[in-house]
């Protein structure tokens, strides 16, 4: 089996220029854990969020679940000059950039780099912090419509 190429840790330091929470168009789902973090961040019945920030798109098991919102200028729905939910933002965001289809080999690593300038700087982050996110990732399934 070939060797890990993050065995050693990679470096990464978010460099808060904001691309992944705009600019682009894109998808935050939303598991039952992200749902529960913004309800209780916003202070708002799960009515209430769903209706105001969220909507429905289809996944590719054929279901349809639960994503943020975003403007037509691509920023996600929570950001106003910065996360407003910062502390309870979805973990697909906190765990970005280790994600499995990012952290695939060293070639798919130094591609997302272009999107990501906090990629290939700063301080070391370790090979247990990497696959704890990368699992709390891969763990963190989307909320189907019909669980609602
Ligand atoms: S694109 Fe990278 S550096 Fe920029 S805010 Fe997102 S994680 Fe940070």
């Amino acid at each position: 089996m070939a060797e890990c190429f993050y065995k050693n840790g990679l470096n990464f330091q978010c460099q808060r220029c904001s691309h992944c929470c705009k600019d682009e168009p894109g998808f935050v789902y939303l598991s039952k854990t992200d749902l529960q973090n913004l309800l209780e961040c916003y202070n708002l019945s799960q009515e209430e969020f769903i209706e105001k920030y969220c909507r429905f798109v289809p996944f590719y098991d054929g279901s349809e679940v639960l994503c943020l919102q975003e403007k037509e200028n691509y920023e996600c729905i929570l950001w106003e000059n910065g996360c407003t939910a910062y502390k309870g933002r979805p973990i697909q965001c906190s765990t970005y950039p280790f994600w499995s289809f990012i952290l695939r080999n060293k070639e798919t690593w130094d591609k997302e780099a272009v999107e990501c300038p906090g990629i290939n700087k700063g301080n070391i982050v370790s090979f247990e912090d990497i696959q704890k996110s990368k699992e709390l990732y891969e763990n963190n399934f989307p909320l189907r419509k019909t669980e609602l």
